[in-house]
């Protein structure tokens, strides 16, 4: 079979080093020549909203899925007339819209921050009014790793992010004073079978993730089991097949949920060394309607990214239990060019792991260079 995917970065690259095991054969549409999964498929360069490309993409493909959550959902649909495209273009749609996202969530009784919707200076001083200080004020499309959006203290604050981003739709929540950022990985499959991974602890530096920990010391039963729920209710509703990613802020043993990617996500990374199944090797399971695998975590797993500049190799592959994953894109501040898979067999030796390899790792380090 062949599988079609919209974007061709590094998560189209995983998909498809998953997919090869299978036997399975991937075609890539990417604005860019340079798109990384050029290694690992056949990638055609024209622009998501281009219908020739769309439906050469079509004919190449027995069922097409997508890597990047902003691909047009007008293209999405498009292609749905002509071959299945998992996860339902639906699931795109809520997930590229904050509010649109909110309240599909609220209309599922899944708790978030409290928000609102702003389009004028005048609603933004409603909401600011109406939901308290502090809050963050986001754009509510096309926002990631953090962009798009400021947190607000005081008044001043919320009129000098009017001035900077007022020139879009925008969307107000509620400052969430949460303790931990965690993220719950699912994967449905087409006969609605369903399956979880451990909840994982997400660090981020700059609006970037930088480390991932399943089943860190913060993780409860109780805590799986309510993100497990929520999960679970958003699948069954979009009768999704594929991997989805959903983000939460955790506070008290309460969980908020902030976003979700309709897509394989980079806090699953670690599940490619660190779990019996990996999230790729799931989505490629779901979208040939395959049985999907065990998502049950081996040992003790750490992922760290690798952002701005790569390290030597010897150096990370020195540290016993480490897998360097290298995307093959081109260095540049704040660009994740690759990742570190860690495991151990005890949760000392875990932490001694991640000690040694984070200034390996680190590009604050490597900036002094
Ligand atoms: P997002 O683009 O929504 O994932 O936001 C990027 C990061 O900003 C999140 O990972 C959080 O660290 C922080 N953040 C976003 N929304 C909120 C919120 N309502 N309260 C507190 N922190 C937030």
């Amino acid at each position: 079979m062949t599988i079609g995917v919209l974007g061709g970065g590094q998560l189209g690259r995983m998909l498809a080093m998953a997919g090869q095991t299978l036997d399975q054969r991937f075609v890539f549409l990417d604005p860019s020549p340079d798109a990384t999964a050029r290694h690992v498929g056949n990638l055609s360069v024209g622009a998501y909203d281009d219908e020739e490309h769309l439906s050469e993409l079509a004919r190449k493909s027995d069922v097409v899925t997508y890597e990047f959550e902003n691909v047009p959902v007008t293209s999405a649909r498009f292609l749905n007339e002509l071959v299945h495209v998992y996860p339902p273009p639906r699931a795109l749609e809520v997930s590229q819209d904050r509010v649109v996202e909110k309240e599909f969530f609220a209309r599922l009784g899944i708790p978030t921050p409290a928000f609102a919707a702003v389009s004028t200076r005048a609603e933004l001083e409603a909401a600011v009014a109406r939901l308290g200080l502090p809050a963050v004020l986001k754009t509510r499309r096309f926002g990631y790793d953090g962009k798009g959006q400021c947190v607000l203290h005081t008044n001043d604050d919320a009129s000098h992010a009017w001035d900077a981003i007022g020139s879009v739709a925008l969307i107000l929540e509620a400052f969430s004073p949460f303790e931990r950022e965690m993220s719950i990985l699912s994967v449905r499959g087409t006969t609605g079978e369903t399956r979880f991974w451990p909840l994982v602890e997400n660090e981020h530096r700059g609006g970037i993730l930088r480390r991932s920990l399943p089943q860190s010391n913060a993780w409860t039963p109780k805590l799986q089991a309510l993100a497990e729920a929520h999960a679970a209710r958003v699948l069954e509703e979009l009768d999704y097949v594929g991997v989805l990613a959903i983000e939460l802020f955790v506070k008290n043993g309460e969980i908020l949920v902030n976003e979700m990617a309709p897509r394989v996500h980079n806090s699953g990374h670690w599940t490619i060394e660190g779990s019996e199944t990996s999230q790729f090797e799931n989505h490629v399971r779901a979208l040939l309607g395959l049985p999907l695998g065990s998502t049950r975590m081996i040992d003790h797993v750490g992922m760290l990214n690798v952002i701005g500049r790569m390290p030597l190799h010897a150096d990370v592959l020195a540290v016993d239990g480490a897998h360097l994953h290298v995307y093959g894109k081109e260095a540049a501040r704040g660009r994740k060019i690759g990742h570190v898979t860690v495991r151990a067999k005890t949760r000392e030796d875990l932490a001694q792991k991640l000690e040694t390899l984070v200034p390996i790792v680190d590009e604050s380090l490597a900036a002094r260079d």
